[in-house]
């Protein structure tokens, strides 16, 4: 295999020119080389395969599972050390909830989907359903929108006690 030095594309050693941009093609990689190359290869298709699944997890999502995280502990943190008998721990208590379920919801999104699933094919007889992209799409933002809410509920939390 050779790759070509000004835009990457590996071809076969009988190239002589790169058949994506004309250069002149230096000699074949070495044995390490080409298999560094075919990992890369099989990487980056096995990365495309898996966005094409229906439940990738994306950035955002890795995003928004950490500030879940994130607003899980600064509950807890407020509960223990916070001040006692008062509304703002029920509401702390509740806000707990929202981020473990948005967490969960994000992480897993398979989980809904099976109960939805199931839910549906009992009710209408259906087989084989498959989501809808705007059950996809409002999912997604569902699990944005609230945990956005709840840390402002928790902002006003801090402020007001
Ligand atoms: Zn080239």
């Amino acid at each position: 295999m050779k790759k070509c030095e000004k835009c990457g594309t590996p071809q076969r050693n009988s190239h002589f020119r790169c058949v994506e941009c004309g250069a002149i093609l230096g000699k074949p990689l070495s044995e390490a080389e080409e298999e560094r190359m075919e990992e890369q290869i099989s990487d980056y298709i096995a990365d495309r395969a898996e966005r094409t699944e229906t439940f990738y997890i994306t950035r955002l999502d890795k995003i928004m599972i950490a500030l879940d995280i994130l607003g899980i502990l600064a509950s807890v943190l407020y509960l223990i050390f916070g001040p006692k008998n008062t509304d703002g721990q029920g509401i702390c208590l509740f806000l707990i909830l929202i981020f473990l379920l948005a967490g969960i919801d994000t992480a897993f999104p398979k989980i809904a989907w099976i109960l939805e699933k199931w839910r549906v094919e009992m009710r209408y007889h259906v087989e084989n359903l498959e989501p809808s992209d705007w059950y996809l799409i409002t999912r997604k933002i569902i699990n944005v929108v609230f945990p956005i809410l709840a840390y402002m509920a928790l902002l006003f939390v801090l402020v007001n006690t």
